[in-house]
């Protein structure tokens, strides 16, 4: 009736009746045995460790006790009604109480025998007890579950605990499902994989991660199914790629033309520096090879990306094909657009911009002007991706900020031109390699890992708010030099009411402490209509403003030279990868820059972390790291909305070597077998079909 056995829908297994699969179905998503068997422990308590009574103390977690009932009697009334038993060993007594299930405990549980009592000790009126503990008669009996040192424990919820599917009813289900069906599951790796990384059987691993025997057992059934969850991530990622590069002709830039060269050799403010030439030659190697170019640049926060998307576009312009560069936010569209008029002087090329607040008069010209070719880089948002935006013939995408755009944005650029244009994305957030390998797995990769000559490495100190007084001196000290000052306030959604008053009062100080006419201060937050956000902030780029205080709009992307001093107020609230974003603003003239992170007195061990990280380094990527062990991959920039990360058993952080191993496996396999056609990959060779009939079933639904 089914595929197979373990296809079988769950509420045809020995306990579990309609209402139990129901609930498993909604509260886990699971509905067949083997999705069940895929439902992992989420931890496990090593219960070769017994406790004797006089040892308990409240912080213990779980613990085990062996002890006698010596008396048991229900009390209470009504659904107050519970179940007291004292529970005794050699060293004292404690209780056993029960408010579920008394019929059951009153008539099974025999007063005078040995018991292991398992759960969580609580502190109450002097004496121990473990409410709703998991009894098991002393010595245990030994079989499957019997003899485990290493007690498994499931997710479940308060609705599956209703219905008796707690950790122990869940373990009780697979336990059924593997002395029936253990013999069917299947392998998915090749055995010569196997062998080569010394992995246990799927089969074994399943038992084993389930009921492990020992912590050496344990260990080798993680790494196996780690290792399988991330070799078939990769296996999908190149393999996409692999298809990419074969279906997709790409554009040909094979002339470094007349518009390049005059921009390289006379306009050009400075050297580019080594990272930077190396990262352009990558690009030219791309465009040359007549399949469509899909690269990441990830580059520090002033590392100087933006003259790398300029030569790249103008090389589209020299052979003939428009370019067009995406970013996420309005301000930031109209700084790369000014950006690309100032490095261009206005001249070689037409650059137009295009935002959701271009007026309809000026879009009928700009659509005209771009299917007649006449504009040749076209700057914008989102409002790019638009249908009605038609270019004549788009050779270049440059994406800046690559997290706030999703894959079927991505894909919804390439179908701008027939043969699909180059994809050039630029991320100013370096992410964990790990993070990059598996999130932009399917894309060629660049680092500009280099700053240009002469950036002063901008200097970092940590002020607790007692010391405010010095930081205002510091700003004044600076301004007087004729520099300008952020001041940046946190503003978190669900207290926005409480933030706002925060940075209304810190303004208010700061006018005290800053007077007109001496000082201006521009002041820019969400709450702004977008004229005057706009107007606020030029008056700041300007330099008719001295001080920029701001929430956290300020983040991406603005770029004045003369602003020197980047105050983050409430710096313990802010992540390190946002911290390390804000004080990028910074640093990004031939002056000596600083940071400044105002603290609250007291600190959690996480948030002085942080800001000692900050203040030790400058280096993007070192601070992802950490970001990454302090946050876990869940919480990084980006990674959000990306479903490749919902990983079962695998973890970013601390998978690294896994990863690797299982990265270098499937890109051996593709060079020595490209189209999985070898008889010892046949099982890829499935797993990839499958996968394909199962997306292609997806799109026509
Ligand atoms: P990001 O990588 O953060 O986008 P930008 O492209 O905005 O950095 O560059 C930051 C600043 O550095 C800009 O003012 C830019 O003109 C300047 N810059 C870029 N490359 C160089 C270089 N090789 N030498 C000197 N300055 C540079
Ligand atoms: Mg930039």
């Amino acid at each position: 009736m089914f595929a197979s056995n373990l296809d079988t829908p769950l509420v045809y297994l020995k306990g579990v009746g309609p209402k139990r699969a129901e609930l498993l179905q909604k509260e886990l998503g699971i509905s067949t045995y083997e999705q069940l068997l895929n439902h992992y422990p989420f931890r496990y308590i090593d219960r070769t460790r017994f406790y004797k009574i006089n040892e308990l103390n409240e912080d213990l977690p779980l613990v085990q006790v062996v002890g006698r009932i010596t008396s048991k009697e229900i009390i209470g009334e009504k659904h107050k009604k519970r179940i007291i038993a004292k529970f005794t060993d050699d060293t004292g007594t404690m209780e056993l109480v029960w408010f579920q299930s008394l019929k059951w405990v009153e008539d099974n549980l025999m007063r005078g025998s040995l018991y292991i009592a398992f759960g969580k000790p609580n502190l109450f009126n002097n004496s121990f007890s473990i409410s709703h503990p998991d009894l098991e008669p002393y010595p245990r009996q030994t079989g499957i579950t019997g003899n485990l040192t290493l007690h498994p424990i499931y997710h479940t919820s308060e609705k599956m605990k209703k219905s008796f599917l707690d950790s122990k009813g869940i373990q009780r289900l697979i336990h059924h499902i593997i002395e029936l069906h253990i013999n069917e599951v299947r392998e998915t790796l090749p055995q010569y994989i196997l062998k080569k990384y010394k992995l246990i059987s799927r089969k074994e691993a399943l038992i084993h991660i389930h009921f492990p025997a020992n912590a050496n057992q344990l260990q080798h059934a993680e790494r196996r199914l780690k290792f399988e969850e991330l070799f078939f991530i990769q296996l999908q990622l190149l393999h996409n790629k692999q298809l990419r590069s074969l279906k997709f002709k790409g554009a040909l830039f094979n002339t470094v033309g007349e518009r390049v060269n005059t921009f390289y050799n006379t306009m050009l403010p400075f050297d580019l520096t080594n990272a930077q030439k190396r990262v352009i030659k990558e690009i030219r190697l791309d465009t040359q090879k007549g399949s469509q170019m899909n690269r990441l640049i990830q580059g520090d926060v002033g590392s100087g990306k933006t003259v790398v998307a300029l030569i790249s576009m103008l090389l589209a312009n020299d052979n003939g094909y428009q370019a067009c560069m995406m970013a996420p936010t309005e301000i930031l569209a109209r700084q790369h657009y000014q950006s690309l008029v100032d490095l261009l002087k206005g001249e070689l090329i037409k650059v137009a911009i295009l935002t959701g607040n271009t007026t309809k008069k000026q879009r009928v010209i700009l659509h005209q002007e771009l299917e007649a070719g006449e504009i040749d880089i076209l700057v914008g948002t989102h409002a790019l991706i638009e249908d009605k935006v038609k270019f004549k013939n788009l050779g270049l995408v440059v994406i800046d900020e690559q997290h706030r755009f999703g894959v079927e944005q991505r894909a919804k650029l390439w179908r701008k031109n027939n043969i699909p244009p180059h994809i050039l994305v630029m991320t100013a957030t370096p992410i964990p390699r790990t993070l990059a390998m598996t999130l932009y797995g399917d894309l060629d990769v660049s680092v500009i890992d280099e700053l240009p000559v002469g950036r002063k490495p901008i200097e970092t100190k940590h002020l607790y708010e007692g010391q405010r007084l010095r930081m205002f001196g510091f700003m004044k000290q600076e301004i007087a030099k004729g520099r300008q000052v952020y001041i940046v306030y946190p503003l978190i959604k669900e207290s926005e009411k409480l933030d706002l008053l925060n940075l209304e009062a810190g303004i208010e100080q700061i006018r005290y402490q800053f007077p007109l006419p001496d000082y201006q201060i521009s002041i820019v937050h969400g709450q702004l209509k977008n004229v005057d956000k706009q107007y606020e902030m030029n008056r700041f780029i300007e330099g008719k403003s001295q001080i920029m205080v701001a929430t956290t709009v300020i983040e991406v992307g603005v770029n004045v030279p003369n602003a020197s001093v980047m105050i983050i107020e409430n710096a313990e609230r802010f992540g390190l990868s946002q911290l390390h974003q804000l004080r990028g603003r910074v640093g990004r003239g031939a002056e000596q820059s600083f940071c400044i992170l105002m603290s609250g007195n007291k600190l959690s061990a996480n948030s002085k972390t942080r800001l000692e990280t900050m203040v030790k380094t400058n280096n993007g990527f070192e601070i992802s790291e950490i970001d990454l062990q302090l946050r876990g991959p869940g919480d990084i920039t980006g990674t959000q909305q990306s479903g490749v990360l919902e990983l079962k058993m695998a973890n970013l952080a601390k998978d690294q070597i896994i990863l690797q191993e299982a990265r270098n496996t499937v890109i051996d396999i593709f060079e020595k077998d490209p189209m999985v056609e070898l008889p010892e990959n046949i099982l890829l060779k499935n797993y990839l079909q499958k996968r394909s009939r199962a997306i292609a079933l997806d799109k026509i639904s």
